[in-house]
Parts: C-alpha cells; structure tokens; sequence
C-alpha cells in the first residue's frame, strides 16, 4: 500500500511498471514545494527493497528502515549545509564531489536491500559540472540502481538530463483531498483541517508543516496585518515598505515572491467575492473581512490589481529593478472607496 495521497494516475504507473519488472533506470519528478515529490520517491525506493509479496508494505525492516533513512542502499544528494563550515555562505549547489561520490556507490552491489536509489533533491542545483558527470552514468544505466530526481522546475535542468529521465509531473492536490487527508490521517480538527487545505495551495507537505509548526500561521497572520495597513497607508508608508521588500529580494528573493503570492491570492478572494463565488475563497478565516473589502473596489480595480501583482512578480523573475518594481506596484495598489468617510468618522468622535 503506498502511503501517498493523491497523484493516482502516477502510482498506478509506477505499480504497472513494478509488476512487469519494467521501471525506468532514472525519474525526475517535478512539481512544486511540498507537494509530495520526497514522499514519493521514498514510497518507490521502499517498493523496489520491501521483503513483503505486496510491495511497499511499510511495515518490514527494509520499508522502516528506508522511512527512518537508515537504510544503507538507499540515499538522498542534496545540497547540505554544514553549520561549521568556515564558508561565509552556505553552499548552495550540487558538487561534482558529489556525484562522484554517488557514482562510486552506485558502482558498488546493494548492501542489504535489492535494488540501489538514489535519490537528488532539488536536481535544478547541480553545478554544471555535476550536471555533465551525472549525465554519463544516466547514458550508461546499470543494473538494480534506480536515480529520482527531485526538482521544483525542470526548465533549470540541461535538456540532456531531463532526455534521460522518465519524467513524472505531481500537480497541486485539490483542496478537498488535503482537507481529508488532514482529518483522517493527521487528525486536525475540521475547521483548522480546512483552512489549511485551503492555504496549502495545493501542496499536503506545507499543511502538514503547518499543523505541528505555529510559526507558519503566525507568518501569514504578520503579512495579513501588513497587505491590510498598506491598503490604507499613504505612498510614504507604500514606499518605505517597498524599499524594505527591495532590500530584503536582494539577499534573499523567496520570500518577497511568496509575499506577491500572498497578496495576488488575497486580491483574487476580492474578486471571487465581488462576483459573488466567496465559497471557493483561499483566505477562508477572513471571510467577512474579504466580503466587506469586495464591496469598498470596482471588479475593474480588483482586476488592474492582480494584472499589477502578476507583472510584478515575472520583473522580479526576470531580474528587473526591484525597488522599481516594488514602488509601481504599491502606486498601483487601489485605495478602499470609503475611507475618507472612515477617517471622517473617526474625526467626528475624536
Ligand atoms: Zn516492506
């Protein structure tokens, strides 16, 4: 029984295969973070090792050990970290020390199990040295070793690589499906399961994180509060904000591209709501907050908006001025209809 949920269409493949001894000597499976490419590719080295007749059992010594990552045949590349390296930045490719390393093993009979795997996480940062090293033992494929690699976006990959890889797509899950996985096999209660299913966008890894990690709702509530005061805020406080997002993309670009994310799926609930759909809304919690805003924009304005949010992150992509870009973006964020009638109020009963 694989213990993966979702991506039928791909396990049945790969099931089809294991029973007709047919499996391909190398994968690439692509999708985005967390949306179970490790899950996967350790349910398939647990199949291809597991002692039971209806593999992957999840329950014999190999599959335990392969889940507690102890098993000596199967082993994960990727790019480490060490705390103690006297490197000012941490590495942040793939080496050819490594890969010669994996194909000195892979060269190697299996230790204890069946079949050898190896498995490359995060296959889009292998320097391109280790790229055209592992490209040659792609071209000479050997028996009982199985490679997966894990990438977020193939297009990072030499084409040469991809070619010799059997290459499987994992999609984002519905929402409905995470939202029952979170009840049934995490336990979480129903309203927090479906917030969740909602906010994952797709990917049961981030849910899950975010059942036993606070930090992650906590981060969202913080880039909340903020969207809400910029939305208000005159251009001196947008501006001050875009300089801060512009110093912060120059160390470190995830996080400002996961805030645009952020913000282009806030303003979509405003349109779903303006149009009247505010049951498919991601932002579930602040549902009468999203309805209340819907009605302070035109559709027109909502619609301008997300263009801007989009434009703005493919610039960033593609290495535009990121102070530039940001300050467009905040010239373009609407004003709420209403609001001089709310600080009138306020200065009422002040
Ligand atoms: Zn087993």
């Amino acid at each position: 029984m694989w213990q993966v949920v979702g991506h039928n269409r791909i396990l049945s493949l790969l099931q089809r295969s294991l029973e007709r001894g047919a499996l391909a000597h190398a994968y690439l499976l692509v999708g985005p973070p967390h949306v179970g490419k490790m899950t996967l590719a350790l349910e398939l080295a647990k199949a291809l090792n597991c002692e039971a007749a209806d593999p992957p059992c999840g329950e014999c010594a190999s599959c335990h050990k392969i889940a507690l990552g102890k098993h000596a045949d199967v082993q994960i590349i990727g790019v480490t970290q060490d705390a103690n390296s006297a490197e000012a930045r941490p590495r942040v490719e793939i080496s050819i020390d490594q890969i010669r390393e994996m194909q000195h093993s892979a060269s190697l009979p299996p230790f204890e199990g069946k079949h050898k795997v190896f498995i490359i996480n995060g296959a889009e940062l292998l320097s391109i040295e280790a790229a055209n090293c592992l490209l040659k033992t792609l071209e000479e494929p050997e028996g009982r070793v199985i490679f997966i690699l894990l990438t977020t976006n193939d297009r990072r990959l030499p084409a040469t690589v991809v070619s010799r890889c059997q290459r499987l797509e994992l999609p984002p899950l519905a929402a409905t499906e995470i939202e029952a996985a979170l009840d049934n096999g995490w336990g979480v209660e129903p309203s927090k399961a479906k917030l969740l299913s909602r906010l994952c966008r797709g990917c049961l890894g981030w849910a899950i994180s975010a059942v036993s990690d606070d930090t992650l709702l906590q981060q969202r509530g913080e880039r909340l509060n903020r969207l809400l005061d910029l939305a208000n805020a005159d251009y001196e406080e947008r501006f001050t904000y875009a300089t801060q997002l512009a110093t912060q993309f120059s160390q470190n670009r995830e996080p400002v591209l996961e805030v645009l994310d952020f913000w282009r799926e806030w303003w979509r609930d405003l349109l779903l709501a303006k149009v009247g759909s505010s049951e498919t809304i991601t932002n579930i919690d602040m549902s009468s907050t999203i309805v209340d805003w819907a009605k302070g924009y035109s559709l027109a304005q909502i619609k301008n908006f997300i263009y801007s949010i989009q434009t703005a992150g493919e610039q960033l992509r593609q290495n535009a001025n990121p102070r530039l870009v940001l300050e467009v973006l905040m010239l373009n964020m609407p004003r709420k209809e209403g609001r001089s009638k709310e600080i009138a109020t306020v200065l009422n009963y002040g």
